[in-house]
């Protein structure tokens, strides 16, 4: 396995970081708005984050830094997926993010352009690539999550449109999107994967109820979104009537793939600093734990650096993508609880302020949400008993049943 860039990479990601340098904030300065995104808990706060993601769009947009992967004629840039790894290992060194553009770019985009119709594609993908229009993913449900396909929303033909009816939830930004990627049975007497239809719908159809979930955090990204006979012309409905779980795949994908992005974040070295602010830089046990802190940041590194040859080689992230984000989540967990650990009580204590620049506090609330998000951990471990390690498949004798016949809550 070759883990050194290639000639070209490295003069990509030297080009990559150069432009960073030039045009974007360093992580916990005043300009920087990524790492805020666990926090914003008021309508003003939230509005601000949303603007500094949207005009971080804009400047990527103008400068040919947005879309790296997407074809050139739906405005990328025609890069490979090597380049896009790069690019997203140079750019997390950095204080920005995409926030509530994360759906629509990472994966209801790639998924329209997949699919989508000619008109589907010509109609929402400009306004994607601008970042004007805020994409939310209506998937879950109150009895469907790590099982998705056990999903309950209803949809029945009637004339040239859809009739929508039942309860998602977790839905990130639904309460700002403009338009939301959908799935719902419309054939209940074929098995439970099957006789599911992927729509197009528009947030502000007559019938659309967003209720925010307020978060541990403050914040309240997530919603519950009810949808009571919500109509949805046919010419929304992505691929084949029925065939929708295939079309689900292609976006839970890109999905996995936009959550392994998430990279270390510098850890090891802002717990210096923490260290070094709160003058324990010399405490035998508090060394011991930045020791810990720098050996999880390796294993991350070369496990990204796995995906990454993978990658290169245009071999598909297989388990490697689970092993990658299973070791992520365990990376963030400890290094904020050695990050709180060090600070002090203060930084629990210290209500919505950072305190003294630490935003521990933050990252243990936040780390929860890579931890579930993109399949949790128990999913991911199933994947790599049955696909690594040979295991005996999960029990699944609901499979081949008729939804109608499967006992639901
Ligand atoms: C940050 C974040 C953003 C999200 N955004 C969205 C969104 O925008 N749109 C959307 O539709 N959904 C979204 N979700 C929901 C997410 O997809 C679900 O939370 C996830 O699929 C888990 O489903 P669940 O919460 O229903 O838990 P369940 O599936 O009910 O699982 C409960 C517990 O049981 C465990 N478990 C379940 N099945 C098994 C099994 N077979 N073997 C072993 N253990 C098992 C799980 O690991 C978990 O610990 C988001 C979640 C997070 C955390």
């Amino acid at each position: 396995m070759d883990f050194d860039d290639t000639p070209e990479e490295a003069a990509f990601r030297a080009k990559a970081r150069a432009w960073l340098e030039e045009n974007a904030p360093l992580p916990g300065s005043p300009e920087a708005w990524a790492g805020i995104e666990g926090s914003p808990s008021d309508d003003g706060e939230f509005a601000v984050f949303l603007d500094r993601c949207r005009e971080w769009q804009r400047t990527l947009k103008s400068s040919g830094w947005a879309c790296l992967t997407w074809p050139v004629e739906f405005g990328g840039q025609g890069l490979t997926p090597a380049e896009s790894l790069i690019w997203n290992q140079e750019v997390a060194n950095f204080g920005v993010t995409l926030g509530p553009l994360i759906p629509s770019l990472g994966f209801v985009g790639p998924t329209i352009i997949a699919h989508g119709t000619g008109e589907q594609k010509a109609r929402h993908i400009p306004p994607i690539v601008s970042g004007d229009a805020i994409w939310c993913q209506l998937f879950s449900e109150p009895g469907a999550g790590s099982d998705l396909a056990n999903l309950a929303t209803r949809a029945v033909p009637d004339g040239d449109s859809w009739v929508v009816s039942g309860q998602k939830v977790w839905n990130s930004f639904a309460h700002v999107a403009d338009w939301g990627i959908l799935i719902a049975r419309t054939d209940p007497e074929r098995p439970k994967h099957r006789g599911i239809t992927y729509f197009l719908v528009d947030m502000r159809s007559p019938g659309v109820t967003v209720r925010p979930i307020r978060q541990i955090s403050g914040a309240a990204k997530f919603n519950e979104v009810f949808l009571d006979e919500v109509r949805i012309p046919a010419g929304n409905v992505v691929g084949e009537a029925n065939e929708g779980w295939k079309v689900v795949h292609t976006t839970l994908r890109y999905e996995r793939s936009t959550i392994s992005g998430i990279r270390d974040r510098r850890l090891t070295e802002r717990l210096a600093e923490t260290a070094g602010r709160r003058g324990s830089a010399g405490d035998p046990n508090v060394r011991q734990e930045i020791a810990r802190t720098y050996v999880r940041e390796q294993l991350v590194r070369y496990l990204t650096l796995r995906l990454q040859s993978a990658i290169r080689r245009g071999v598909a992230p297989g388990p490697e993508a689970s092993v990658l984000k299973l070791a992520v989540g365990e990376h963030l967990m400890a290094s904020a609880q050695a990050g709180l650990a060090i600070s002090g009580p203060g930084s629990v204590a210290g209500g919505d302020a950072p305190v003294g620049g630490d935003d521990w506090k933050d990252l243990l609330l936040w780390q929860y949400e890579v931890r579930f998000g993109g399949g949790t951990e128990e999913i991911q471990r199933n994947t790599i008993g049955e696909v690594v390690l040979g295991l005996p498949a999960e029990p699944r004798v609901d499979k081949d049943l008729p939804y109608s016949q499967v006992r639901t809550i």
